[in-house]
C-alpha cells in the first residue's frame, strides 16, 4: 500500500514502523476471508484491510481519530487470524496495537466507555482485586438478564455472565520440585487465571517437575500486561513488562534457566513482544529481548522435552480449541495436539478452528454481541464432534466457551497431568451451573 508519511513523523519509532507494516500490505483481501469480524459482519471496514486503511489514513494524517474510525477498530479482536493467512507477513499486530495507543491519547471516549475500560485496567490484572470483584459478581448475577436489556449495561451484564457461579478456591502452592537434573524454569504466576481456575498452574508445575524441571516462581512478578496493551493503555503495559523482566533477571542472570514458561497463551504472545515493545528503551531493550527469546508456551516447552509415558491415560475424546493467540500469535498449531494424543486421547479439531471464540482478553466485555455471536458458534461446532471433553490452552478462552458448552471445559496441562497420574481434572467431576 502506497503511504505518504510526511519525514518528520517518521522520526517516532513506532509511526517508523507502521509505514513499514502498512506499506507491504498488497491489497490482495486473502485475510478478509479468515477475519471473524468480516465473516460475521461483511464490511469491509470491519476487515483487515479496511482496518489497515483505516489505519494509514488516521496515522499518516496525524489526524483526529473519529468515532466511526475508532468503532471498527474496537471491533478488532486482535486475534491474529489476518496474519496466519496474509502472504505479504503484514505485521497487523504492531500496527493495530499503535493504532490504539494513539487512540487512547487522542480520543475522549463517552464517560461509560472510559468508566468501565478503567475499572477493567484496575481491577483484573490484580489477583486479589479481580478475586474481590467476582464476590460482588457473584451477588449479582441475578440481574444479568435484566442489564442486558439496557443497551448502555450490556458491557455490565456481560462481566456478570462471566463470572462463575461457584467461585474457584484460593490458588494452592507448588510442591518442590526434584533434585535439578535437566534444569530450571520460571513459571509465570498469571492475574485472572489462577483466579478463574486455580488447577492450571499447578497441573503444568507438576509435569514439568515429573520431567525432570525445577519450577521457579519469580518474586516480584505480576500481571504481563496484555488485558492493559490491547485497551492501547501502553504507559501501564509498558510498567508491566518493565516490573516482570526486572523480576524475571534476577533468576535468568545467575541460575541459567531454560525458559519462562507461560500456561496462558494470550500472555504468551506478549510476552514474547517484549523485545519489541521496548526495543526504544536503552535500559531494558536487551533485557527484554532475552525474556522474549526464554518466553515458552507450556504446550511448547512440554513438546519439545522427554515427557514420562503416561501412568493412567483416561481415553477420553477430546475437542481441541486452538486459542487465537496460540495458533495465531505465536504459531503453535500441533504441539497441543500430538501431547494430548500421546497421552492417550483421541483429539478432534472444529471446522472453522481459525476463527476467534470471541473471548480475545476483555472483547466479550467490551463487544458483548459480536462475541456473543462467536462464542455460539464456536460452542456449535465444538459440541458438533460428540467428544467428552473441551480443552484449550487459554483461560479467556476456557470461560468464554464454558458459559455455553454442555461439555466440561478444561487447560489441556489438565487432561496431560491426569493421565500422568495428577488429579482428575475438577471440571470433568462437577460442572458448574
Ligand atoms: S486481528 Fe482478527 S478481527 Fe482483527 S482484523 Fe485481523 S483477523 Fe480481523
Ligand atoms: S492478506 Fe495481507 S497483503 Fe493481503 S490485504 Fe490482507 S493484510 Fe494486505
Amino acid at each position: 500500500m502506497q503511504t505518504r508519511f510526511p519525514p518528520e513523523l517518521l522520526a517516532d519509532p513506532d509511526m517508523a514502523s507502521s509505514e513499514g507494516v502498512i506499506r507491504k500490505c498488497v491489497h490482495c483481501g486473502f485475510c478478509t476471508a479468515t477475519c471473524p469480524t468480516y465473516v460475521l459482519l461483511g464490511d469491509e471496514l470491519d476487515s483487515p484491510r479496511g482496518r489497515i486503511y483505516l489505519m494509514k489514513e488516521m496515522l499518516e494524517g496525524e489526524r483526529q481519530p473519529t468515532a466511526e474510525v475508532v468503532k471498527h477498530i474496537d471491533r478488532c479482536l486482535s486475534c491474529l487470524s489476518c496474519m496466519t493467512t496474509c502472504p505479504s507477513g503484514v505485521n497487523y499486530m504492531h500496527l493495530v496495537d499503535h493504532a490504539r495507543a494513539y487512540i487512547e491519547d487522542r480520543y475522549r471516549r463517552p464517560l461509560r466507555e472510559r468508566l468501565i475500560r478503567w475499572l477493567l485496567a484496575k481491577v483484573l490484572p490484580h489477583p486479589g482485586r479481580f478475586r474481590l470483584a467476582l464476590q460482588w459478581a457473584r451477588r449479582f448475577k441475578p440481574l444479568e438478564p435484566r442489564l442486558r436489556r439496557h443497551p448502555a449495561l450490556k458491557a455490565f451484564a456481560a462481566m456478570l455472565a462471566l463470572a462463575p457461579s461457584v467461585l474457584p478456591r484460593k490458588p494452592c502452592g507448588i510442591a518442590a520440585g526434584p533434585q535439578v537434573t535437566k534444569g530450571r524454569v520460571i513459571l509465570l504466576q498469571g492475574c485472572a487465571e489462577p483466579v478463574l481456575q486455580p488447577d492450571i498452574r499447578p497441573s503444568a508445575a507438576r509435569l514439568v517437575i515429573g520431567a525432570g524441571y525445577e519450577v521457579i516462581l519469580a518474586r516480584g512478578e505480576g500481571c504481563c500486561g496484555a488485558l492493559v496493551h490491547h485497551m492501547g493503555r501502553t504507559a501501564e503495559a509498558l510498567q508491566a513488562a518493565r516490573r516482570n523482566i526486572d523480576a524475571w533477571m534476577a533468576y535468568i542472570d545467575g541460575q541459567n534457566i531454560a525458559a519462562i514458561l507461560i500456561t496462558a497463551s494470550g500472555c504468551g504472545t506478549t510476552i514474547k513482544d517484549y523485545g519489541f515493545m521496548l526495543r526504544g528503551d536503552a535500559a531494558y531493550a536487551e533485557k527484554a529481548a532475552r525474556v522474549s527469546a526464554l518466553a515458552k508456551d507450556i504446550s511448547e516447552f512440554l513438546d519439545g522435552i522427554d515427557l514420562p509415558p503416561p501412568v493412567s491415560p483416561p481415553g477420553l475424546t477430546v475437542a481441541y480449541h486452538p486459542a487465537c493467540s496460540l495458533q495465531h500469535g505465536q504459531q503453535i498449531t500441533e504441539a497441543p495436539k500430538r501431547l494430548l494424543a500421546a497421552a492417550g486421547f483421541t483429539v478432534r479439531t472444529p471446522k472453522d478452528a481459525h476463527l476467534c471464540c470471541g473471548s480475545a482478553g476483555v472483547y466479550n466485555i467490551l463487544q458483548p454481541e459480536i462475541a456473543g455471536q462467536l462464542g455460539d458458534r464456536k460452542v456449535e461446532t465444538l459440541e458438533r464432534l460428540g467428544a467428552d471433553v473441551i480443552a484449550t490452552g487459554n483461560i479467556g478462552c476456557a470461560t468464554q466457551i464454558a458459559l455455553k458448552a454442555k461439555a466440561p471445559v478444561v487447560h489441556i496441562v489438565e487432561l496431560l497431568d491426569w493421565a500422568h497420574g495428577g488429579p482428575r481434572p475438577s471440571s470433568l467431576t462437577v460442572k458448574p451451573d
